[in-house]
């Protein structure tokens, strides 16, 4: 994806942001609360920040591939998009299906599922690394010659597309639900009720769900987040919490073949001598979200900071790739610092 496309989207996203909260605040409604928002975009920011040093390789790879095993030049025409967009589509529920499934999987995309809210702000609440766990998802785009300028932009269009379903705001839009993947079908697919786990992985069409038999519809109320809540802000815990907790489960499985099966096994399986999960809330009444509290003065130091870091992702994304390797380094690991700073030391309310 082009970085200066990514850069102008950052500010259309904080638009649109602001437009849901007044939005919401009209209708007497509250879709964010501060701190949990500023994690979902510490998540997306250094994401951003590390694809100055992924994305690169991994286009190269992808063009590679294609370039030395292509079917036929598929070319650059309209139809050569749509057809590119509609199998990219296939393939991210694919992938999208197996990060919900395979445990260590799981590990990288459970970040965009943190969130105890549901607002705009959690679209842009991505792991760092799920780009490297889709990238061979994608790769019968390349066999089948699709070169690398198409496969960004439908890639990039697939993403784009997927920000304005995180919303509470927008109900139920009639005959569009039977195809496109709408703020109703995704609702259920960030819910911890017992019908909605693992349901509803589409990207752009819901047509994959009801054809592989993973579809529900919203008919109760959603509750937001994971089945065991993380219980911090802090993006980079947020991206090493369930790999932590596969390594500590590795470790104590007394059979060598468990101690193997755990990182590919579905979330919800357990070995010999483990506990089953805890039971979680099922009704929005009943769950308790965390929270932290900070002082008026420290809450307005982190709005600046972070305003400032916001800022900072834009210069770094659209100046990055031409900066020298270690003053790119030093300036995303200073970024990292300062997120890690702002995210790190707030008091929970409730533990
Ligand atoms: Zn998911
Ligand atoms: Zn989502």
């Amino acid at each position: 994806m082009d970085t200066r496309l990514v850069a102008a989207a950052i500010p259309i996203f904080m638009i649109l942001i602001a437009a849901e909260l007044v939005w919401a605040r009209v209708k007497g409604q509250r879709v964010y609360r501060l701190f949990d928002a500023i994690s979902d975009l510490s998540c997306g920011i250094s994401q951003q920040l590390f694809l100055l040093f992924s994305q690169a390789p991994l286009l190269a790879a992808y063009a590679w591939f294609q370039g030395q095993y292509g079917l036929v030049e598929m070319g650059r025409s309209l139809p050569v998009f749509l057809l590119a967009y509609l199998i990219i589509d296939h393939q991210y529920y694919w992938w999208h299906r197996a990060s919900h499934r395979v445990n260590f999987m799981w590990a990288a995309h459970v970040v965009h599922h943190q969130s105890e809210d549901y607002n705009l702000a959690v679209a842009l609440r991505q792991a760092l690394i799920t780009h490297i766990t889709s990238w061979p998802f994608y790769l019968p785009l390349a066999f089948l010659g699709f070169d690398v300028f198409v496969f960004g932009i439908v890639y990039a269009l697939n993403t784009l597309y997927q920000f304005w379903i995180h919303t509470e705001l927008v109900g139920k839009l009639g005959p569009l639900e039977k195809v496109l993947n709408t703020p109703s079908h995704h609702r259920v697919h960030h819910g911890i009720n017992g019908r909605y786990i693992d349901k509803n992985y589409a990207g752009f069409l819901i047509t994959w769900d009801r054809l592989y038999g993973t579809f529900e519809e919203e008919d109760e109320p959603v509750v937001f987040g994971i089945t065991k809540p993380l219980r911090s802000y802090n993006p980079f815990w947020a991206n090493c919490h369930y790999w932590v907790e596969l390594w500590q489960r590795c470790r104590s499985l007394p059979r060598w073949s468990e101690k193997l099966y755990v990182w590919f096994a579905p979330p919800e399986w357990r070995g010999q001598g483990e506990a089953r999960p805890e039971a979680w809330p099922q009704s929005p009444d009943d769950q308790v979200k965390f929270d932290t509290e900070s002082s008026p003065l420290l809450t307005r130091l982190i709005q600046i900071v972070f305003a400032g870091l916001s800022l900072s992702l834009i210069v770094l994304i659209l100046k990055g790739p031409a900066m020298p390797w270690w003053d790119r380094l030093a300036a995303v690991l200073t970024v990292y610092l300062l997120l890690w700073t702002i995210t790190w030391g707030q008091r929970p309310i409730r533990s």
